[in-house]
């Protein structure tokens, strides 16, 4: 195949190219090195991406005649396809991304008057199968890419007003979305990787929050690598109702993810883990419960933030009743617990905790489908 036909296939076939989007740093490096070209070219890259929100590389003025004709060929910079954005009466925007066949993942802004928070995807579905949750219960399809993940960040902040101080929209980053993000290590690290850097998002690690239902190898995995802000998903103070709540804890009990939860901490002078407590009436909600969870976490770097549960369509658990959450929110204080209770934001447009959905084909039910039509048309 010659030059020419060469560079027509890339022009048709854009996917044949590289995608710069979701390339750290250290990638970027690599990426150039195979390009006899600086090092220092990564750095470039990055901001123009992500700082400056250019993507034509014609228009990189810093980079020689030579290499932008050579990205054109061989790169190009892609960001996730938006289905749809919903906007909600307290402001919180909600976006649908596409995520191919037909499948789709859920971004959501919280504007605060201090802060302004996007809750990221982090794979489409999950499989952890939590019983109150919505996303789990379309079931797992698969991990986002690192494009996928990071270009949730770059929309928000390509699309949203720059705030007063003339900084991007997007001051905090929690992987609070759909899936669980430990469960898709090698992509959440690497976009961890982009939201740190200088040269892209150049967000502190307290503003960044990953979020888990209790992955346990990979919080120690995560501490040593990137130790950002951390958040567990408890949900219950003892392993017979854990068991049932989040599945994942008959693998890794209480006992073994809290103490990996404290080295975690030890690791970054103590700074508090955030345990995230979903409040279902007459589930997990009593005031026997709140002594539980306080014998567990007191005197230890822990707050406790209660999440009043956010109903979706096929779920029979109920929201616990306002004074309960009241009276558990106080008994953990009480006990000396930091103990908050999350607003409910964006219900109107289904974006509040655990309501995201997107569009999943969960894995399992799609081979079933197929197997089921391949042997009824045989
Ligand atoms: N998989 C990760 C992150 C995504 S879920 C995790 O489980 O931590 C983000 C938070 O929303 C978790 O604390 C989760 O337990 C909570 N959540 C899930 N479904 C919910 C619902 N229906 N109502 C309120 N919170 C919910
Ligand atoms: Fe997955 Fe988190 Fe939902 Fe559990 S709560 S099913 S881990 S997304």
């Amino acid at each position: 195949m010659n030059v020419e036909t060469d560079k027509k296939n890339l022009q048709e076939n854009p996917e044949s190219r590289v995608n710069l989007l979701g390339q750290s740093e250290t990638a970027l490096k690599d990426f150039f090195a195979g390009l006899n070209e600086k090092p220092f070219r990564a750095r470039q890259i990055l901001q123009w991406i992500h700082q400056r929100n250019v993507d034509a590389f014609d228009e990189m003025t810093d980079l020689s005649k030579n290499l932008r004709e050579q990205l054109v060929q061989v790169a190009s910079v892609q960001l996730p396809k938006v289905i749809s954005e919903q906007k909600s009466a307290d402001g919180t925007v909600k976006w649908l991304f596409e995520s191919g066949a037909g499948q789709a993942v859920e971004t959501v802004f919280i504007p605060e008057p201090d802060r302004g928070t996007l809750c990221i995807s982090s794979q489409v579905g999950c499989a952890l199968d939590c019983a109150f949750c919505a996303t789990g219960a379309q079931g797992f399809n698969r991990n986002l890419n690192v494009d996928e993940i990071i270009g949730q960040v770059t929309h928000a902040n390509r699309n949203l007003p720059i705030r007063p101080n003339g900084k991007p929209a997007v001051t905090n980053v929690v992987f609070m979305g759909m899936g669980e993000p430990l469960a898709n290590f090698r992509n959440v690290l690497q976009a961890l990787e982009l939201l740190l850097s200088d040269f892209a998002y150049g967000l502190s690690r307290r503003r960044i929050t990953v979020s888990t239902s209790g992955v346990v190898p990979n919080i120690e995995k995560l501490g040593d690598q990137q130790n950002v802000s951390l958040a567990v998903s408890l949900h219950a103070p003892n392993d017979e109702l854990r068991d049932r709540l989040v599945p994942i804890n008959r693998m890794h009990p209480i006992s073994e993810l809290l103490a990996a939860c404290w080295r975690y901490a030890a690791k970054r002078a103590n700074r508090f883990i955030t345990f995230e407590y979903v409040m279902l009436r007459d589930v997990n909600d009593s005031l026997q419960h709140a002594d539980e969870l306080a014998e567990l976490l007191a005197g230890h770097p822990a707050k406790v933030n209660l999440i009043p549960f956010n109903p979706f369509q096929g779920n029979e658990f109920q929201r616990s009743r306002t004074a309960a959450i009241r009276d558990f929110q106080n008994r953990l204080r009480e006990r000396g617990l930091v103990a908050t209770t999350r607003k409910t934001r964006g219900d109107d447009i289904d974006a509040a905790c655990g309501q995201l959905a997107g569009k999943v084909r969960d894995r399992v039910r799609v081979r079933l489908s197929e197997k089921r039509r391949r042997t009824t048309t045989a």
